[in-house]
């Protein structure tokens, strides 16, 4: 028997990275080259990006090609000699944040942007207390395995979990509501004696199901960790970089400053770069009490790379694009209310929707099965989604901000195809 070239492939990767690693799709994809928004697999077949937000520009982007192949020619080295490109990056990305978050710390990932800011907040509180939400998902160190429920694996001692602000199973004010819970969690750390260090949220929800609820829905929650002592820190490791339609998603919540902001996967357009954005007092505890140096987070290569996303995304706009035409396609997908019974709910903003399927209204039970039949399809058509939400039923849509009203008719045209031909329609 001769087995097809994706067979041998999966059987070889099984055999040499082991059985911790997950694929997409029933099918999985070969992809061996990506532009924009679209993607080619090995056979030259063309795929429909609408999936992945680290591609923030688009693949395989030329200020970004340009950026790294400068900096590698010249120099590559760490954040314990000078070199202005940090500098530079470091200031034009702290100008785009409100006072006093006016310091930024650099990694190379968004799961060490994490671990560093819960650092800074534990040294700076005294606290170890940490609450997050109830399907979180904010990195790979074991200290955020223990904050990520989305694991299966439970959360570590000192780590309460909150439903989301669901605003899909909430009846009433999902702030008001969201609020209570953290303030519940906090008493209950102070009764075991643990004092609160930080509430940890990504102010998308990605992995709850995407909520960015009504405006002031995280200022309850957020008046309550600071009252307990402890620190606000915004995950905008999924949010951040323009897919809300503004820079960083907290803006769109008024007054609503963080103590603390993580960044990554867009950062660096695919280059691998995270960063914490924060206050300079916080810093400053930090520093006399410990130090940091992270070997490759900050290298000058990453800097430069850096530097280019964040001014592409300045001179382009792509928050503003991501506003105007994510509005085109927050609407295009309301109107699968009428193609499926199974879309329930629909919400998002800017170049960002969870698409909620369920197979009964009323008892609003998820279709976790047809949610990864419809995304398996959907790659067949040779368009990219996801899914995500506690019970995997939420199509996720999510692609690089260079996605235009053309890219939304052929995506919603795929939708529509595959929603209308789902069994019991
Ligand atoms: N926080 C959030 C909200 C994330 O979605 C992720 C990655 N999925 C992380 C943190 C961790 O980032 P990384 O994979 O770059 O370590």
């Amino acid at each position: 028997m001769t087995l097809s070239a994706n067979t041998q492939t999966l059987l070889n990767r099984r055999a040499v990275l082991g059985a911790a690693y997950r694929l997409f799709y029933a099918e999985p994809l070969n992809l061996v080259r990506g532009q924009g928004v679209e993607l080619f697999d090995g056979d030259g077949r063309r795929y429909l990006d609408a999936y992945n937000n680290v591609p923030v520009l688009g693949h395989a982007h030329p200020a970004v090609i340009e950026a790294f192949t400068r900096q590698a020619s010249q120099i590559n080295t760490h954040t314990r000699y000078l070199h202005d490109t940090i500098l530079s990056y470091a200031e034009t990305l702290v100008a785009t944040f409100p006072a006093p978050l006016r310091q930024a710390m650099f990694t190379c990932s968004g799961s060490e942007a994490n671990d560093l800011a819960l650092r800074i907040a534990m040294t700076a509180t005294g606290g170890s207390g940490v609450i997050v939400t109830s399907n979180a998902y904010h990195g790979v160190t074991a200290l955020l395995a223990g904050m990520s429920p989305s694991l299966g694996l439970g959360v570590a001692p000192a780590v309460r979990t909150v439903p989301p602000p669901d605003s899909y199973r909430t009846s009433g004010d999902v702030g008001a509501a969201f609020g209570q819970a953290v303030a519940e969690a906090i008493a209950d750390l102070q009764r075991e004696g643990i004092q609160p260090a930080a509430l940890l949220v990504d102010t998308t929800f990605a992995s709850d199901g995407i909520f960015v609820g009504p405006q002031g829905y995280l200022d309850q929650a957020v008046a309550a960790i600071r009252a307990a002592g402890g620190l606000f820190i915004a995950d905008e490791v999924q949010g951040g970089f323009g897919r809300s339609g503004q820079l960083w998603t907290f803006l769109r919540q008024p007054g609503l400053v963080p103590d603390m902001v993580t960044l990554g996967k867009p950062m660096g357009n695919g280059h691998p770069i995270g960063g914490v954005v924060t206050r300079p007092d916080l810093l400053d505890v930090f520093g006399q009490r410990s130090r940091y140096f992270n070997t490759f987070g900050g290298n000058t290569v990453s800097a430069a790379v850096g530097l280019a996303v964040l001014s592409t995304i300045q001179q382009q706009d792509l928050p503003g694009h991501a506003a105007l035409v994510g509005a085109e396609l927050a609407a295009a997908l309301n109107s699968l209310k009428d193609v499926s019974p199974l879309v329930a709910d629909v919400r998002g903003v800017g170049f960002y929707y969870g698409v909620e399927l369920v197979t009964d209204h009323q008892q609003k039970t998820p279709a976790t099965a047809e949610a990864k039949a419809v995304v398996d399809a959907l790659a067949q058509a040779g368009v990219l989604v996801g899914v995500c939400g506690a019970a995997s039923n939420v199509l996720k849509i999510r692609p690089p901000l260079a996605f235009q009203s053309e890219h939304i008719d052929e995506l919603m045209q795929a939708l529509r195809g595959v929603l209308s031909g789902m069994p019991g329609q």
